[in-house]
């Protein structure tokens, strides 16, 4: 049987692409379906957005610390409009070099919603593709809790659009987009409450990183509540909103944003057609090489629930052009010592196990950890304090992870990632020259 495509892949997002891109370079008849945005979710309303807020959220710090430097900064005052729009056009510029890279890599580019007629068979916009193999890379959703109200509060997607920077926020969750979120809001001068349900947010990074990141928020006049849910959202007559606490308190404000995490896109797609299973949270299922229970169907990314990261994605669309397309080069996705960033303001940068993971995986541990003020805030008034820590395996002296709250803490880290991932010892760490002065250097002189 021939058929229209060698790979058909539904979603231009971040492993989508990839996949799409390689395939075809290595000689493969492509296309790619996408209803949205090009660049997918990242692109557009994930990681590089949200760090151009985050960005412009930390002109505040400096403005206040550049007087300790002997500067007297006029009469600063900020625009949330020209911010976005200008967001906006790096945005459009972004979704250009997509459409180029796909393009001018001979990729087939369809513009519109796919779903599934069966398990070779793709229709967009009423015309059907067939393709020996179907990739499915559609990312995931915010999801809102259904709440009295929830119709008032807004998500990620929408925060990146708003019109107005809203004077009072409510961010609710206690994950990576509710602490960036609340860190851009705070920064930017709006009265920003964070609210979470459990003890402490952050759940699964190091104890010391979630408590120190808590102090310092705390420090930057960001209101933290743990052990605080709301039960319902009413919205006032002058237009304002409400929210009233499952203990009974209601707190008034502009704007509520839910970041409670995401669920797999799978809307409309048609996976009753084929074989294509769930797992129990209902992410696609897949094997350890991204291969459905149907035998022609492939899913990657978000998707698929694993580790919903950008560079995981990119990874796991990368192995699935080789595996197809050029088995010589194909490397399974090693999911240890993946590094990641929280951009709040402070982030941080974090690669490896927490203290708490190395404990019950069985290894007797070793911690190395320093508070100190950043050099750069010396002249300031700033109380900013940056933390690092070393867990160490104390039978084998191996660095099982690396953790840091301050300024460029992402930076850093992605640095120690390789040192971790070659199997680096606290030895070897000792005996790695600083770089002076800096804050990194503290992680080689930690004793
Ligand atoms: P996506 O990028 O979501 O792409 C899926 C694409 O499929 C979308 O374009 C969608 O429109 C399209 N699609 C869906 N259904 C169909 C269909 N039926 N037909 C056609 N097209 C379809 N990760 C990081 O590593 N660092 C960060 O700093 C970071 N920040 C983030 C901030 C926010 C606010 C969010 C929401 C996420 C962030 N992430 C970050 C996570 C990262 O964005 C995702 O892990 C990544 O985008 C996943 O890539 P993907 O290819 O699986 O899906
Ligand atoms: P997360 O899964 O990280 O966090 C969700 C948060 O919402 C948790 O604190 C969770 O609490 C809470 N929550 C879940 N359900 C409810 C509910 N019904 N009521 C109240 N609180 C609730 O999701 P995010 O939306 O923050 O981000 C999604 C993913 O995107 C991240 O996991 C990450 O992989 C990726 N991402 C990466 C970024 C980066 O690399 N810098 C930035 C942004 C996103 P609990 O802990 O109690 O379950």
């Amino acid at each position: 049987m021939t058929y229209d495509f060698d790979l058909f892949v539904i979603g231009a997002g971040s492993g989508g692409v990839r996949a799409a891109r390689f395939s075809a370079g290595y000689g493969a008849r492509v296309a790619v379906a996408e209803s949205r945005y090009l660049g997918g979710t990242c692109v557009n309303v994930g990681c590089v957005p949200k760090k151009l807020l985050v960005y412009g959220a930390q002109f505040a710090d400096e403005f206040e610390h550049a007087e300790g430097f002997g500067w007297t900064p006029g009469q600063a005052s900020f625009s949330w409009p020209t911010l976005i729009a200008n967001k906006n056009r790096e945005i459009e510029r972004l979704n250009g070099i997509y459409r180029k890279l796909l393009v001018g890599s001979g990729v087939t580019l369809l513009e519109g919603h796919a779903r599934l007629l069966d398990e070779h068979r793709v229709e967009v916009d009423g015309k059907t593709y067939s393709a020996e193999r179907i990739l499915i890379a559609t990312g995931g959703w915010p999801h809102i809790p259904d709440i009295p109200g929830h119709e008032h509060a807004i998500n990620s997607n929408q925060a990146f659009f708003l019109d107005e920077l809203p004077r009072r926020v409510l961010v609710v969750g206690g994950g990576y987009i509710a602490v960036e979120f609340a860190s851009i809001f705070n920064g930017l001068g709006a009265q920003t409450s964070l609210l979470y349900r459990g003890e402490l947010f952050l759940r699964g990074f190091d104890n010391s990183l979630r408590t120190h990141l808590h102090e310092e928020l705390g420090k930057r006049g960001l209101d933290v509540q743990f052990n605080t849910d709301i039960a319902r959202i009413d919205k006032q007559a002058d237009g304002s909103l409400q929210a009233t606490l499952k203990d009974g308190r209601t707190l008034e404000a502009d704007c509520i944003f839910y970041a409670t995490g995401r669920r797999p896109m799978l809307d409309n797609l048609g996976l009753e057609n084929t074989g294509v299973t769930l797992d129990d949270k209902g992410y696609i299922e897949v094997d350890d090489e991204y291969q459905t229970k149907a035998p022609s169907i492939l899913a990657i990314g978000d998707v698929i629930g694993r580790v919903q990261l950008t560079p995981v994605a990119l990874a796991e669309g990368m192995a699935v052009a080789r595996r197809l397309f050029k088995p010589d080069e194909y490397r399974k996705v090693d999911y240890r010592m993946i590094p990641t960033a929280v951009f709040s303001l402070p982030n941080i940068g974090t690669v490896g196990l927490s203290e708490e993971q190395a404990r019950e995986a069985g290894h007797q541990v070793k911690i190395y950890e320093s508070r100190f003020r950043p050099m750069k805030l010396t002249l300031t008034e700033s109380d900013e304090r940056t933390l690092m820590k070393l867990v160490v395996d104390a039978d084998t002296d191996r660095v099982l992870g690396c953790h840091m709250v301050g300024p460029d803490a992402g930076e850093i880290v992605q640095g120690l990632a390789i040192a971790l991932k070659a199997g680096a010892t606290k030895q070897v760490f000792d005996e790695t020259i600083g770089v002076h002065p800096s804050a990194a250097e503290e992680f080689v002189t930690l004793r």
